[in-house]
């Protein structure tokens, strides 16, 4: 017979949408000091917008729009989506791209009409070591500040044969700056999208908070301009609290690894899949909403909705089933 403690819980969690996967989760959570959660799709909607475009000297916004939906056109990322949305509504369809590379955590970079252009963050630019013109820097700082993430539309140089005949190989030039011609690699514009923050957030943190949660932590792969302007909205407090930004999707779980060190106990929270190895290393794993079935795997607890509130019903679910047991 199921023991009456489990089966209490059980239905109650059933209730409440919460999934119990591995009850030793349930347990721990209880005592969990530290809850790290994932920006975007987690404590956002994950649906962005347009919110902007600035060309730079000499170049028309619509252009860069217009370039950088068809460098996009190919990538499964919401950003890319979102842009390629956004130009079909203005302009219709985007122009041909081919030979399309994907940067992890960075950008995407593909050809159009025999030139090779790259899309991405702050991250791609650092890494082709270029930086986006001055007079971009006003619309840049202050979409930054609201929250927003910045794109930039970087011209690599005209496409060489054998980069468009062999895909791999051009990997060796693309992991510095020089383009496949010799030219220096030129920022044309950029892009500005908005992803709204969830507004059951504040609460559910507020809620974990009156629950003794010490740190409330947040993990992105976004610019750091861009998380502290989320976490701030978030009533994030300084000094107490924690971001982990322009983090790249395979070092996600080194943040958990990282408060562990510091003797806290971790329940991560998150959707996607560069979500999995956190979730799988946290003291509590916790998979949210719709999430991809890698997270859905990796996480001791699967929440049925999207609703970050749920983080704190399942602390209650644990303090529940602890006081029945004793
Ligand atoms: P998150 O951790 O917020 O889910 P990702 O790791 O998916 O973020 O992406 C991190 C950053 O990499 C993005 O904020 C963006 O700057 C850049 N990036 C990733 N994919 C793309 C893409 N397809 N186009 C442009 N930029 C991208
Ligand atoms: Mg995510």
């Amino acid at each position: 017979a199921i023991p009456l403690v489990i089966s209490i819980t059980t239905a109650v969690s059933a209730k409440a949408g919460i999934l119990v996967k591995d009850r030793l989760a349930i347990e721990r959570m209880r005592t969990v000091d530290a809850v790290l959660f994932d920006k975007t799709g987690t404590l956002t909607k994950g649906e962005h917008t347009v919110a902007g475009v600035s060309g730079a000297e000499g170049v028309d916004g619509d252009e860069v729009l217009h370039l950088a939906a068809a460098v996009e056109s190919d990538s499964e990322h919401p950003l890319a989506r979102a842009i390629v949305a956004h130009h079909g509504r203005a302009h219709g369809e985007a122009a041909r791209a081919s030979d399309f590379r994907s940067r992890t955590g960075k950008g995407v970079e593909a050809t159009v009409d025999g030139k090779r252009y790259a899309v991405g963050g702050p991250a791609l630019l650092r890494e082709l070591g270029v930086e986006a013109p001055p007079e971009l820097d006003g619309d840049i700082d202050a979409w930054s500040g609201r929250g927003a993430t910045v794109l930039h539309l970087v011209a690599l140089g005209s496409a060489s044969n054998d980069r468009a005949s062999n895909g791999s190989a051009s990997s060796d030039h693309a992991s510095n700056g020089s383009a496949p011609d010799g030219s220096e690699p030129r920022v044309l514009g950029s892009i500005a999208l908005e992803d709204e923050v969830r507004p059951e957030a504040r609460q559910a943190i507020a809620d974990l908070r009156a629950q003794g949660v010490q740190k409330i932590a947040m993990i992105t792969g976004d610019a750091r301009a861009v998380a502290e302007a989320v976490a701030a909205d978030l009533g994030f407090v300084e000094g107490r609290d924690e971001v982990f930004a322009e983090v790249l999707p395979a070092d996600k779980d080194q943040a958990v690894a990282d408060l562990q060190r510091r003797g806290l106990r971790v329940a991560m929270v998150g959707d996607g899949v560069n979500d999995a190895p956190a979730l799988a290393r946290a003291d509590v794993g916790i998979a949210i909403g719709a999430g991809t079935d890698v997270a859905i795997e990796s996480a001791g607890v699967v929440l049925a909705s999207s609703d970050p509130r749920g983080v704190g019903g399942v602390r209650r679910l644990s303090k529940a089933s602890y006081r029945k047991m004793i």
